[in-house]
């Protein structure tokens, strides 16, 4: 066994050296469960395992001029309630009270859950669908990712070795008029999903769509866009005419070839991407009509 140390740097700059002394044997700590479990199983052998419950100026939650900043430590029960004080948020704080439950949520971060890279990783889907990005600082500067392009695949991102994530940013509406909403179906309370959507409209007044985004969650090795089904909402008046909104979740079901699973079959979840596509569409919709 490889001997491991375990650090607790109170700065972000101090984490990032650190983590580049180690190499890829450097592994971050956030709440640990995921971490925790996979070197139970000797999944992974660190060298040395750096902490971030120390570091300053990570559990922050503020709305910006490029939107609100979720910092990388908050955990998975504040977000619980963050979309009373950050309406844009208001999907997230719905997709994360379905996770788990409330010990998980209580030491669970946000930057552990999209770093884990699960598959049915409800706040990577509902994030997608809000267009997040993640800030990721190494120790020889910053970039801004967008989160798509940040989770590829099944537990896959492309973090580079020694990088953090330090802040999620959630762009503000560009319009009134929007909405976001997530559906998820488990088969018993607390489990991961078999399939998830988020969803997001932007309207003008009339009511016609500026801008649809449709993301299934658990179908492919990362969530995915259902880009025939967004293109079908462009400049369609879903709030007169509900059959596009029907039409999209038909077309994101019949383009998307989800994985079997013991629990779902994949012809199964496509009957779900459809159902709970619809059904998110449709509350996004009405979220969006009823913004004063
Ligand atoms: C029983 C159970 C049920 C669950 N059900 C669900 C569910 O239904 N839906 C769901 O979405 N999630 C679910 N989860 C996942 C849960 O939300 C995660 O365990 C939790 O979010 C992981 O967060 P953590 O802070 O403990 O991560 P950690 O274990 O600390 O870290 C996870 C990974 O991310 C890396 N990492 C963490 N933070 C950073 C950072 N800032 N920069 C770079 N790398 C970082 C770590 O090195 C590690 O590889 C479940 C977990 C359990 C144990």
């Amino acid at each position: 066994m490889i001997d491991c140390h375990y650090v607790e740097p109170t700065t972000v700059d101090e984490a990032c050296r650190l983590l580049a002394e180690h190499g890829d044997g450097g592994m971050v700590v956030a709440g640990g469960q995921v971490l925790s479990l996979l070197r139970y199983h000797g999944l992974i052998e660190p060298s040395c395992l750096v902490s971030l419950q120390h570091v300053a100026g990570l559990d922050g939650i503020t709305a910006e001029e490029e939107g609100v900043k979720i910092g990388a430590m908050v955990t998975l029960h504040r977000l619980e309630s963050v979309g009373q004080e950050h309406p844009t948020l208001w999907a997230l704080s719905e997709a994360v009270k379905n996770i788990a439950d409330r010990q998980i949520r209580n030491h669970g971060t946000l930057s552990g859950n999209i770093c884990a890279a699960h598959q049915a990783s409800d706040i990577n889907t509902v994030l997608m669908a809000l267009n997040a990005s993640v800030k990721l600082v190494n120790p020889n500067g910053e970039r801004i990712v967008n989160l798509h392009d940040f989770v590829t695949d099944a537990f896959t991102t492309t973090a580079e070795p020694g990088e953090l994530l330090t802040e999620v940013i959630v762009p503000h509406f560009a319009t009134p008029r929007s909405a976001a909403a997530y559906h998820r179906f488990a088969l018993r309370a607390g489990d991961y999903p078999v399939v998830s959507v988020g969803t997001f409209v932007s309207l003008d007044e009339a009511g016609l769509c500026l801008e649809g985004r449709i993301v299934l969650g658990n179908c492919l090795g990362a969530p995915t866009h259902a880009a025939e089904a967004e293109q079908r909402l462009q400049g369609c008046n879903v709030v007169q005419d509900d059959q596009s909104l029907a039409e999209a979740a038909n077309l994101a079901a019949a383009n998307v070839t989800p994985w079997d699973e013991p629990m779902a079959s994949g012809e199964y979840k496509k009957d779900l991407v459809s159902v709970l596509t619809r059904e998110a569409l449709t509350e996004a919709v009405a979220s969006a009509v009823a913004v004063k």
